[in-house]
């Protein structure tokens, strides 16, 4: 139970963390991302708004995210709490965030920027059958998918250069948004850079605070 926030650099583990803390906990894992593409493949009037804006090469305005946001926390699956994954991105969405529904607590998956980008790197997906893995995380995962055999192919979005961007993008947007938070009480820091069992344990040990 709680309502949750999931920070974390790129190539953290945002994702997975967040999975199975929604497993383990029984409340929804809610991606703003995923929310996204649906609303786009939905073709729901948000969804068209939303895709022409992309398409334009803008950021999706803050107004419309929140309405996405603030729909999806209004639906009766959220009762016992939820992980936000990808939202809030700044300290404005934050606020807005607090105005409607303020967490109980921040999760943030701490990493060097040497790491994110060594990981960031590694992200391969297969061509057969698109499990998303990670060359460096999979030992087993070197030269073929793990599940099916299939060739492992970086993602387009993954050269060094996008990489970079990324996370100094990241960086610049984030650092203000976990100190709002630190200032809070609500911001729990877990060493992103350990394995994915180490790390969960420690999420886990730090929301039962
Ligand atoms: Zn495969």
């Amino acid at each position: 139970m709680g309502r949750y926030v999931m920070l974390g650099m790129p190539g953290a583990g945002k994702g997975t963390q967040s999975r199975k803390l929604s497993q383990e906990m029984e409340i929804p894992h809610i991606s703003t991302g995923d929310m996204f593409r649906e609303a786009v493949k939905s073709g729901s009037p948000l969804g068209i708004r939303a895709r022409e804006i992309m398409t334009a090469g803008e950021l999706v305005p803050d107004e419309i995210v929140l309405e996405i946001v603030k729909e999806r926390l209004s639906r009766p699956d959220v009762s016992r709490g939820y992980i936000l994954d990808g939202f809030p991105r700044t300290v404005s969405q934050a606020r807005e965030l607090d105005s409607f529904q303020a967490p109980d607590a921040v999760i943030y998956l701490a990493l060097s920027q040497e790491e994110a980008a060594r990981r960031l790197e590694g992200r391969r997906s297969c061509g057969k059958c698109g499990a998303q893995l990670n060359i460096y995380l999979q030992e087993s995962a070197e030269d073929s998918c793990p599940k099916c055999g299939g060739e492992l192919v970086r993602r387009e979005d993954d050269t060094p250069e996008t990489v970079r961007v990324r996370i100094e993008t990241y960086i610049r947007q984030t650092k203000p948004l976990t100190e709002y938070y630190r200032e809070k009480g609500l911001l729990r820091e877990i060493d992103g850079a350990r394995g994915i069992g180490s790390v969960f344990e420690n999420i886990i040990r730090s929301v039962k605070k």
